[in-house]
């Protein structure tokens, strides 16, 4: 069977050569698969085995960097794009996709290779990836997927012989991923940086084109982009809060403008929960703590409103342009408050919406803070409880350190629960449903790379199994469910990936 879709055009990214670059993966030896995601291959048609694993070996070729046609499809125009942005709270200027390189779109969503060598943005960088952040990329794109949270999907880690140089000599790997589009609020920043008016007009046009119609009826169609983006992505990191995700590095060119998890780099879920947990290492000043999440996605948020101002000048005033960005900038705290006293009062199984809610949700976390509970284990067993408990025979009494305040906060609990017109099992489904019993925990990922590292792929395979149904009790892996023991409590995450 021949060619017969060469794909060549990326009308889902940009074009020109001031934002993207004609870019061929660099070829590995030998490589070979480490991991694979059936959920995500079926969402570009590539046709499994029994095994799993593409029929074709071919995209073992192509998700390694070495060929670009396999089956009837040729990425005849791989890119990779330039992009500017905030690092850290600072002005870091252009970036790029250093090692992320676009192979094209399949079904309207585009397939990009991760670590496939250098680029035009490369700088000083080698363009390439390490086995242990490729793996923890793939197993938590699709962990976040399952748990119903937007992000970018992973296909593939493909693994090789060669070594790159960080810290010590590592394995390389390339983490294929899949999202209907890969941009970011860097973009716009890019354009914005240099006073590219049209490019920066093309770039918001061609977002509401294919991502955001809705925005073209409005009369302020520069604004309600705008809003419908900050929209998005304050809704994400509510969600990241209610299932404890801390991501990391939230600079403004990891900050999709879809509002997609993205970048996953230094992450982490949360064990035992600390309010001001800080899970990237190079991350001193704890900028992105997680109860920081909120306030500097809202900051980078301000960054795309800065970005954008030049095309709302198009239609307004200066000054009429900068008081409408400042008052929909004003609207993300209260979509991200209402989404997130949403999701946590279903956390705490609560449907109706009653006016001491939030103080019951605050002082739950406060208590979990000081005694440091278990994040994941605590919300998921949370839904054992019956409306008629007797506060001090709750087993979970026995996490908190303040034995008294817990059995108050216990009886405030039940006794708002009796207000509820749901059974006690109704609950039970409503919040494990939203309640995962399995998260990426840190020492999962860290055992699965030990043993990848080791040629011993798994592990990988079965995390991939438990996190694609996040929300499932899976008896044989009840151990999953556990929080670290002691020694596994402390693994840091840096940067350098
Ligand atoms: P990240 O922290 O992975 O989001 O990367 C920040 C910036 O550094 C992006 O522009 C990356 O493309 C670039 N970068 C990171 N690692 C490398 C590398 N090994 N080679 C080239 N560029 C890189
Ligand atoms: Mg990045």
């Amino acid at each position: 069977m021949g060619i017969t879709h060469r794909i060549q055009n990326m009308p889902f990214t940009l074009r020109g050569d001031d934002v993207c670059q004609p870019t061929l993966p660099t070829p590995i030896t030998e490589p070979y698969w480490v991991a694979f995601a059936p959920a995500a291959a079926q969402l570009i048609n590539i046709e499994m085995g029994s095994d799993g694993l593409p029929i074709n070996p071919d995209w073992l070729e192509v998700l390694a960097g070495n060929q670009l046609a396999v089956d009837t499809i040729e990425f005849a125009a791989p890119i990779s794009t330039a992009y500017s942005g905030h690092q850290f709270g600072v002005w870091a200027g252009q970036l790029g996709d250093g090692r992320a390189i676009l192979l094209g779109d399949v079904n309207k969503l585009e397939l990009q290779l991760k670590g496939a060598g250098k680029t035009q943005y490369s700088r000083m960088g080698d363009g390439r990836a390490v086995l242990r952040s490729s793996i923890r990329e793939f197993l938590c794109s699709e962990a976040m997927q399952a748990l119903g949270i937007p992000t970018s999907r992973a296909l593939a880690v493909v693994g090789t012989k060669q070594t790159v140089r960080r810290e010590t000599l590592e394995t390389a790997a390339i983490c294929s991923r899949i999202a209907p589009s890969f941009i970011r609020i860097g973009h716009f920043e890019h354009f914005a940086s240099t006073q590219n008016i049209v490019r920066l007009k093309e770039l918001a046009d061609l977002l509401i084109t294919h991502f955001y119609p809705e925005s073209a009826n409005e009369q302020d169609t520069y604004l309600s982009l705008f809003q419908a983006i900050s929209a998005r992505n304050a809704k994400l990191v509510a969600q990241w809060q209610s299932v404890g995700f801390c991501h990391g590095v939230l600079n403004s060119d990891n900050i999709s403008a879809l509002g997609l998890t993205l970048d996953y780099g230094p992450f982490g879920f949360l064990d035992h929960f600390e309010i001001d947990h800080i899970c990237n290492h190079s991350d001193s000043g704890g900028r992105y703590a997680y109860h920081r999440q909120p306030q500097v996605m809202h900051w980078n948020m301000a960054c795309l409103a800065s970005a954008m101002l030049p095309l709302l000048e198009l239609d307004h005033s200066s000054e009429e342009s900068q008081d409408l960005l400042r008052s929909a900038l004003e609207e993300f705290p209260l979509v991200y408050t209402k989404e997130w006293q949403n999701l946590f009062r279903f956390k705490l199984g609560l449907q109706l919406e009653l006016e001491d809610d939030v103080q019951l949700i605050e002082r739950l976390l406060q208590a979990m803070h000081d005694s440091k509970v278990d994040y994941t284990s605590f919300f998921r067993n949370l839904s054992n409880l019956g409306k008629d408990a007797i506060p001090t025979e709750i087993p979970q009494r026995d996490e908190f350190i303040d034995r008294n305040s817990a059995d108050q906060w216990f009886a405030d609990y039940t006794q708002r629960l009796r207000s509820e017109p749901l059974s006690d099992s109704s609950r039970k489904e409503m919040m494990n449903r939203i309640n995962p019993k399995y998260t990426l925990r840190n020492h999962l990922a860290q055992t699965a790379i030990e043993k990848a590292q080791q040629n011993d792929f798994s592990e990988v395979a079965t995390l991939l199994q438990i996190l694609s149904n996040p929300f499932e009790e899976q008896e044989e892996f009840e151990a999953y469910s556990k929080a670290p023991p002691l020694s596994m409590q402390k693994i840091s995450v840096s940067c350098s990936s």
